[in-house]
């Protein structure tokens, strides 16, 4: 009886109250309105405008109204946290919100389970109690992000700071990520319980090797740590922070700004988010709260943005599931329950918001949100600023923006004392590289080239110091539509390094993000090839003097003039002759111009030899002049052109110009390094030959090399590969690689500058004192150095313009080969001809043509004897079956056609 009017009581005590936090006061039980309960620890206030705010924002889209009903309490007093849940109850409380404190609230989450009331727990929990319905990011989903982070910044060796022993988790789920091959992680725990004193852990930082840091621990524990670190002394540019709590953004983080350190950390929201700002608004107007003064940074903690967002899923919960709370009796003698709460609670974990919310999509796993995402933000002068998405699942990367670096205030530009980190690339000789020594070298004297020697003359000037890192192959590159920077620029832009000297283009997309000095050197792209190769000597070079229409031609003047003088030699009375001249009247003349007589003068004549064929007549002396004056020249010119031919030997090149290695002439392929501004020339340019080029390039990834060397030495395999290459870069290896050159002329006209951070102070310095080493020589002078003395003179002059050679057998083999032919024809020819005098001294002696060819035969071996008996036939004749021929008539033959004895 008196439990009933108690709960009569506080029921219409909080129907007052739901009128006064809520707006409109509905019944419970009247189906007209759903209560949420908002017990809270916090005693700024700030949680309960949040909900109150949220209420009335999702009131105006729904046709059931939330009603907020809150009850403060103190942190940690769960008795009293309880009686106000029971009060809630017996007022038939729709779903609860808990307070931070972790055991009150583990205390409440019980005691809702049991009556199936929606307890919501807007903090970070750690999987065990309180659980409840919790829209925080799992303490794994954290561990991820800062294994990402880390990740990024490569960090070898780091120390883990942590606050108490359940941030361990985010430990234990790194170590996992790692697995054995992971970072070397110091673990150091700092705890409030300390009496709040955490100088002696970060002192201990101090004194290690460790300068990155990985901080876990309550939002209050966190910044405590940081500013103690400040005072430690360790807030500092040589010290890198990683924040794994999710409200850095709510931390005052002015004195920090200016500190130099690096500080990253990880949130959920934005302040320009427009929830974000009407909540500010909101709470501005009741709490007087004003907006911190660092961009990046808002008083919206995680839990308020959580509670916010929870309001935000009931609301949309009740949109599809109609949800009528019952009023309980808290003791749990009494088994009444919610009668729908278990399907409610369920119903909102089955939900996916994209839109309304503060945290982003909401959209749970189980118990667990997923899907969401974290900006990773920076601290920076101007505050905190993004530099990238965290997704997981995805690829994480900073993407920082173009810092603006605001020197005003850095000093009078002098640059004497100050030291700055200057890039080099050591795979990119000349201009940098490692010194090759026996000795174990450190810092700066490892490096040796171009561009360490160009730094050492201005550091020299004016008077700073500097330190050389190796900024890899790539020089990087600015994408205007991600915002993003690649390579070398990526660290100057970041302020990791200061300057960056290597053969670096000064482009105008760089130029955006970054400053260049004026140029030092000037090139422009050119193609590395191959020298154009001795063609092997042809068989019939020696033919090579005179084209193939002047031999044809020759060959009819040949027998052109052959048969003029057979003609014009029958046509001169002198040219007919008194074969035996001691007869004086003979009865036939002779006329010495015959057609074999006459091919066989000019044949004479055209090998400058004689024939024994003398012309008498006037005519056939004028055309023997003629054609030896012909033959004169002829010869003249064959001989002194065949010394050049043989001698001078063409170098043939398949590629002479860009057009030819578009055109994948001879199926030469090329190709250029993978980054840098020679393949942006390529991918930006307008001309329709270098637009087929890129294409090309985009088609065949294989032929792009990570660095310069790498084309050098595919060139150099003789593949039939071109390297597109800067002009500079191909002089220096062709003064080295003897079979290397340059083909065409260059693409374009450009130059190498010294990368700084954009508006430096010192750029104007810096030029003036290029100039002066321009002027000086100086430049000219490194130039010299390290391109045609130092590692330079393998390839002698020699090499370029061998002079006269002299002949080998692949030159002249074609003419051995004629010879040899010749000869085995003039054999051929003189066995046919044997054969037939042969067969016919047979047909004569009627004779069988095997006994007269043995007889002959025999007579042709008798080496010894240079004699021949005047009738050789008579052997025959004396074995012959015909033996009735007489003498005489052999004696006749043989005067006709057998050799006679003088
Ligand atoms: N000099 C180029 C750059 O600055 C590199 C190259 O393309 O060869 O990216």
């Amino acid at each position: 009886m008196h439990f009933c009017w108690i709960s009569l009581i506080i029921l219409s005590l909080s129907r007052v109250q739901a009128q006064f936090y809520g707006g409109n006061a509905y019944e419970a039980s009247s189906g007209q309105s759903i209560r949420l309960g908002l017990i809270t620890d916090d005693a700024t206030d700030r949680i309960r405008q949040t909900f109150e705010h949220a209420i009335s924002v999702v009131n105006n889209e729904l046709g059931v109204p939330l009603v907020g009903e809150t009850e403060q309490v103190a942190y940690g007093n769960s008795v009293q946290a309880f009686a106000q849940l029971c009060r809630l109850m017996q007022s038939g409380v729709g779903a609860v919100f808990g307070p931070a404190a972790r055991h009150t609230a583990s205390h409440l989450l019980n005691a809702c389970d049991s009556k199936d009331i929606p307890f919501i727990y807007p903090h970070l929990s750690w999987g065990s109690n309180p659980d409840g319905f919790n829209l925080h990011p799992s303490p794994e989903d954290i561990a991820n992000a800062l294994y990402d982070i880390v990740n990024q910044f490569e960090w070898s060796r780091f120390i883990f700071c942590y606050e108490s022993a359940e941030y361990l988790k985010i430990l234990d789920h790194l170590m996992t990520r790692y697995g054995i091959k992971g970072p070397v992680i110091k673990v150091m725990r700092y705890d409030l319980n300390l009496n709040g004193n955490y100088k002696s852990v970060l002192r201990r930082i101090r004194k290690s090797e460790d300068s990155r840091i990985v901080v876990v621990g309550s939002t209050t524990g966190v910044a405590e740590l940081l500013r103690q670190a400040q005072q430690v002394g360790i807030m500092n540019e040589d010290y890198t922070y990683i924040i794994g709590n999710l409200n850095l953004h709510t931390f005052d983080l002015e004195e920090y700004k200016y500190s130099e350190a690096n500080i990253t950390g990880i949130r959920m929201f934005s302040p320009d988010q427009e929830e974000v700002r009407d909540l500010m608004e909101k709470l501005h107007q009741e709490l007087g709260e004003s907006e911190p003064v660092n961009s990046g940074s808002t008083f919206i903690t995680m839990e308020m943005a959580l509670t916010y967002d929870a309001v935000r899923v009931i609301a949309e919960t009740t949109k599809h599931l109609p949800y009528q709370p019952q009023m309980l009796n808290c003791s749990e003698r009494h088994d009444n329950v919610q009668p729908d709460g278990s399907t409610f609670r369920n119903y909102m974990r089955s939900l996916e918001i994209k839109e309304k919310t503060i945290t982003g999509r909401i959209y749970f796993e189980g118990n667990v949100r997923k899907g969401f995402t974290f900006d990773v933000i920076e601290l920076q002068t101007s505050g905190l600023v993004k530099v990238g998405t965290w997704e997981e699942g995805k690829d994480f990367e900073f993407q920082r923006p173009p810092q603006a670096v605001n020197f005003n205030d850095i000093d009078d530009g002098s640059l004497v004392n100050k030291t700055f980190i200057v890039l080099i690339s050591v795979a990119t000789k000349p201009y940098a590289s490692l010194v090759e020594s026996i000795d174990t070298l450190i810092g700066n004297n490892q490096f040796q080239g171009y561009g360490v020697d160009l730094i050492k003359e201005l550091a020299d000037k004016l008077g700073f110091n500097f330190t050389f890192r190796d900024g890899g192959n790539d020089y990087g590159s600015f994408n205007k539509t991600t915002n993003s920077t690649s390579g070398m620029l990526k660290e100057i832009v970041e302020g990791r390094a200061d300057l960056a000297i290597t053969d670096l283009t000064i482009t105008s997309e760089r130029e955006e993000v970054i400053d260049f000095s004026i140029p030092f050197m000037n090139l422009g792209i050119a193609i590395l090839y191959v020298k154009p190769q001795k063609a092997p000597p042809a068989l019939f070079s020696f033919m090579d003097p005179f084209s193939s229409e002047v031999w044809l031609y020759l060959g009819i003047a040949y027998l052109g003039v052959s048969l003029c003088f057979f003609i014009i030699g029958r046509l001169s009375p002198i040219e007919w002759d008194n074969p035996y001249p001691c007869i004086e009247e003979p009865e036939e003349l002779e006329n010495q111009f015959t057609i074999n007589n006459s091919l066989w003068f000019t044949t004479g004549a055209l090998l400058q030899q004689g024939s024994e064929i003398a012309p008498k007549a006037l005519s056939t002396r004028t055309i023997s002049a003629i054609w030896w004056f012909f033959t004169l020249i002829m010869v003249s010119s064959y001989t002194a052109n065949l010394a050049a031919f043989l001698t001078i030997e063409n170098p043939t090149s398949p590629i002479n110009s860009v057009k030819d290695l578009a055109d994948n002439k001879d199926d030469v392929q090329y190709g250029a390094k993978r980054t840098g501004s020679t393949r942006n020339f390529f991918s930006t340019s307008e001309e329709p030959i270098y637009i087929k080029m890129n294409e090309y390039l985009n088609a065949h990834p294989e032929m792009l090399m990570e660095n310069n060397q790498q084309g050098v030495d595919k060139v150099k395999s003789g593949t039939k590969y071109a390297f597109l290459m800067e002009s500079t870069s191909i002089e220096f290896n062709t003064v080295r690689e003897c079979n290397l050159t340059k083909v065409g002329d260059p693409l374009d006209e450009k130059g190498y500058g010294i990368a700084m951070v954009k508006n430096w102070p010192y750029r104007d310095k810096f030029n003036k004192a290029l100039l002066e080493l321009q002027e000086q020589g100086v430049l000219a002078r490194l130039k010299n150095k390290w391109w045609n003395e130092v590692g330079a003179g393998v390839c002698s002059a020699k090499s370029d313009d061998d002079g006269p050679s002299e002949l080998g057998v692949d030159n002249l083999s074609g003419i051995y080969v004629v010879l040899v032919i010749g000869s085995i024809i003039s054999i051929i020819i003189s066995i046919l001809c044997w054969c037939y005098f042969v067969y016919k001294k047979a047909k004569n002696y009627e004779v069988p043509f095997c006994d007269a060819l043995a007889e002959e035969f025999r007579i042709v071996i008798r080496f010894s004897e240079n004699e021949r008996p005047l009738k050789s036939a008579q052997s025959i004749y004396s074995r012959s079956r015909n033996s009735s021929q007489s003498i005489e008539s052999l004696k006749t033959d043989s005067e006709e056609n057998m050799p006679v004895e003088d």
